[in-house]
This record gives C-alpha cells, structure tokens and sequence, in this order.
C-alpha cells in the first residue's frame, strides 16, 4: 500500500495562515486558532482562526453590497462564471480532492470521483438554470367597463443575502449545492463550513475570485458554528438561511431563523430505512446493503442505517455480510486500494462508539465490528447489530457511521410499517425484481427520496430533501428556484 504524494500547492496552502475570505481576499482574521486535525493520523495540519462579530459584519456587508450588481448582471454571465468555476475546480481536482482527504478522511478515489466530480457536475447543473428563471404570465378576469385591458405578470426575484451553514461530510459539494443554487438565481451568499473542515471552500472561493466572480459575491467565515451561526442568522442583511446538519443543530437554527420570519432550508439526518424483499437473492441483498449503509463510513446523510431483510435469508445475509465488512481493511486514506478510512474527527468517533456500547448494553448482538481497530487515526470497524426489535435505540437514532442495524421480517406489509415508524423521512430504499411491489411501496414509503434497487446516488435533476424530522425544503433539480427567489406579480392597465 502507498499514498499519493501530497501535491506542493497543498503543503503551500496548509502551511499559509488561514482565516476566511471576506470581498475577495483572503483574511487570517485575528480570532483564536483551531487546530484542524488530519483524521487518519489525529496529528494537526494546520490551523485556522477562528472569525467572531467583526468578519461577520464585514462579510455580510460585502455580500450585501455585492448583491446589487450581481443580481443585475445578464443572468447568462452570472451562468459563465459558474461554468467558469466549474472548470477551475476540474483544474484543481487533485489539490482539493486531497485537501478534502486531509481534513475529512474521506477516501481519496471518493474525494476525487464524488466530491469534486459531482461538485462540477452541479456547478454546471446550475450554470444552465442561468436565463431559465422565469415567472408566468396568467390570464386575468378583472372586468373591463371602458374598454381598458389588463396584463399580468409574476417574476422571481433573489432573496438577497444567503447564508449557508454546511456539515463536514462533504465539505464542497454540499456547499456547491447552495452557493450555486444561490448565486445563478442572484443572490450573493456568506458560508460558513464546518469547523471540522474549514480549508476546501477557501480554497474555492479563492479560485471564484481567480475565474472573475466579483467582490463580496461568496464570503466564507470559519469558527465555532455556536458563535457564528446565530450571529449570521441574526443579522438584518441575511434574506435566507439554508442548512445541511445534524437534527438538534437544524432545530435551533429554524426557530432563530423562523422567528424572524426569514426563509429557511433545512436538510438534516435521519435514519433512513432499505428493504430488501425476499426475491432478492443473498448476494444482491448484502451488495445492496454495502452500498446503501457503508460507503464513506456511512458518513452520508442519505445512507441506510435501519435494514429491514426477509426472515428465511436473515442469518445467512448477515454471514456474508460480515465476511465481506471484516475483509476490509482499515488504512490510510491517501492510499488509492484503501477501502476502509477514519470517522472524520475524535468527536463523531466518540459519538459512534457510544451509541453501539449502549446498543450492546441494551441487548442488541454485535455480529461484527463494534470497536476500533489499532490505529492512531479515527477509524471504527463497519458494524452490523442484530437487533431485539423495532423498538431498539440504533432503530430510533442516527450514528452517521459504519453502523447498520437489522431486523427479520415475516410479512411485508409489517415490514412497510416498520420503514414508515419513524419520527426521520429523508431517504429510503426498496429492493425487488418485482415491478410492481417496487413502484406500490415507494409509493407508500414516506421519505424524500425512494430508489428502487440502488441507494444514495443523488442527481442535479432530481430534487433532495425531507419530509417530517428530516428538514424542509429542496435542493436542486428545478425546486430550488422557489427557495432562493420571491415571487412578484405586476399587474398593468392599459
Ligand atoms: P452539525 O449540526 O454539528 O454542524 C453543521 C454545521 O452547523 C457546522 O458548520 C456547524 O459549525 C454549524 N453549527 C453548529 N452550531 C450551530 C448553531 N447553533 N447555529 C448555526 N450553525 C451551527 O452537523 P455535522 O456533524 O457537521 O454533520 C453531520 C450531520 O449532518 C448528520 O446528522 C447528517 O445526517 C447531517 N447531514 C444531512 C444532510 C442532508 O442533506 N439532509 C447532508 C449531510 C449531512
């Protein structure tokens, strides 16, 4: 096994003091320095300063003043610089697939063939939203008494300012997915990254402004999201919050947003649920299983955490599930054969173990995984928990790591119910050659998304999001439009 070499912009960019990227230059900023720890070794990288009040005020008011010229500009140029960017970061694939890979502990052959693929992919998506915004232009019933006609008309104006407050487990694209959905409807934006990986939208942002975004069009403030995160909400200039995070993180950011009656996307976790039906034979079901809840760690917030197998292939499918889990082996990864790498920082590992020690001690059966193995980094095996019933605690929760949970099923209808008896709905799958169970249940499944025979791939054109604990509102495919503009309707006599 070997590591790439680490590219010389990247130790360049490492060894720089960093800080945020405020109108179109990058500032240190002068606020606390945070380690930023490299997951698979637990040794620091490099650190970053953390922002407070003043970078906030600076970037929304750069953002603010930016807003007026970038919401003016021809809507097709707005869609260049997007393309323009898109091409930037397909240039700098391998320095920010490995700036990614050093902060998350993401795969490298991930970072490079997810991250920054599908980050241009969907810089592109939105690059072509660009002239397609439209409004309508209704008939309408008002009476003529004098001959006078009236015409009407609704257009979609950007929100403004947005803020966007993103989680560490894609660091870029899900950033992409708000930024650019932001910037080509006209709205500037200000975003905040997660502590845990401060680097890659600096780095972004930094080549926005090398491609010719203007000043003050992306601003990213790094540091504590308990700090920043209300000080943005908060202030008057923020039009618009979106958020990608945790559950209990979402919740206090849609009532602060929500109390100021300021829009808010929420995209939170859950615990998502894969079916799998008994015409599925055991070497479907477990490849199916390994996709749906193991890539990444299971660090997807899409990901399948409840699994839900027909009773007479139950024992069976989890042997070679757990033969296949075991065989992986842990290791660096920078290493392009690596299939197994870390959690993504000492905090998740921790909140990890915890919740399979407290499934465990509660009665759950740990067929395989369950700990770390011997490594310096945040590594915790891919784990696969028998559960005693529905009712079991890794049933109700979400980890967000390696972790799946499994429950037999006699009948199918029950097990349906068993998908839907959740409090989360962002995502689901069932698996079936049969056509038509496959459309009824993902009829009946309540989540966001339902694939049928596959599991979290995600595609610009197709709109994400959740329903009931899982959040609101939709990112990508065509839905977006509605969440980063306002609908105004003019209407003329003449
Ligand atoms: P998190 O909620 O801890 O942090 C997310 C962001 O919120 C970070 O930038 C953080 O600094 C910031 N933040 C923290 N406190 C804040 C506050 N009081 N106000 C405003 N912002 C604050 O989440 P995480 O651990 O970074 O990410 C993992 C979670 O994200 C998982 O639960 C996962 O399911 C979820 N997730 C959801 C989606 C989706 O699209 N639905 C996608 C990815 C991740």
């Amino acid at each position: 096994m070997s590591e790439v070499a680490i590219l010389p912009a990247v130790n360049a960019f490492l060894q720089r003091e960093h800080g945020h990227y405020i109108n179109g230059i990058s500032h240190p900023g002068q606020g606390e320095l945070r380690p930023v720890v490299n997951p698979a070794t637990a040794q620091q990288i490099a650190q970053v300063h953390d922002g407070g009040d003043e970078e906030v005020q600076a970037a929304m008011a750069a953002a603010r003043q930016a807003f007026t010229g970038w919401a003016s500009m021809p809507t097709l140029s707005r869609g260049a610089l997007l393309l323009k960017l898109a091409d930037a970061l397909e240039q700098h694939r391998e320095e920010l697939a490995q700036l990614e890979t050093l902060c998350s502990g993401k795969l490298i052959t991930l970072s490079r063939g997810l991250e920054l693929d599908q980050s241009v992919a969907y810089l592109r998506y939105f690059a072509g939203w660009a002239g397609k915004i439209t409004g309508e232009t209704p008939e309408l019933s008002l009476p003529s008494f004098h001959g006078e006609k009236y015409r009407g008309f609704t257009t979609r104006e950007p929100l403004g300012v947005v803020v966007g407050i993103i989680p560490w487990n894609f660091s870029i694209m899900i950033a992409v997915w708000k930024m650019a959905a932001a910037l080509v409807c006209g709205c500037t934006v200000v975003l905040k990254p997660s502590e845990f990986t401060p680097f890659t939208m600096l780095r972004v942002a930094q080549l926005a402004g090398e491609v010719g975004f203007p000043p003050g069009v992306i601003n990213v403030i790094n540091g504590n999201g308990g700090l920043l995160g209300p000080l943005l909400i908060n202030h008057p200039d923020c039009a618009k919050v979106t958020f990608t995070g945790s559950v209990p993180t979402g919740r206090a950011v849609g009532s602060a947003a929500s109390a100021l009656a300021k829009p808010v996307t929420l995209e939170l976790g859950g615990k998502n649920a894969a079916l799998f039906l008994n015409d599925m034979s055991t070497e479907e079901i477990v490849a199916g299983i390994i996709e749906a809840g193991y890539v990444n760690q299971g660090q997807i917030c899409a990901a399948a955490e409840r699994f839900y197998l027909p009773a007479e292939k139950f024992d069976r499918v989890l042997e070679v599930l757990c033969q296949r889990l075991s065989s992986l082996q842990p290791g660096s990864p920078l290493d392009e054969q690596c299939q197994l790498g870390p959690l993504a920082n000492r905090a998740h590992l921790e909140k990890v173990s915890k919740l399979v020690d407290q499934a465990r001690s509660e009665g759950d059966e740990v067929l395989c995984g369950g700990g770390s193995p011997d490594l310096p980094g945040y590594y915790y095996l891919p784990t696969v928990l028998k559960v005693r019933s529905a009712d079991s605690t890794l049933m109700q929760q979400e980890t967000f790591g390696p972790v799946g949970s499994f429950l037999a099923y006699q009948d199918e209808e029950q097990a349906l119910k068993q998908v839907n008896d959740s409090p989360f709905g962002l995502a689901a799958s069932v698996w079936t050659h049969d056509l038509s169970k496959a459309l009824r249940y993902s009829e009946q499944i309540k989540a966001g998304t339902v694939w049928v025979n596959m599991h979290t791939f995600l595609d610009p054109a197709l709109p994400f999001g959740g329903i009931k604990g899982s959040g609101n509102g939709r990112e990508f495919g065509s839905a977006f439009i509605q969440d980063y503009t306002r609908l105004k309707s003019v209407m003329v006599r003449y």
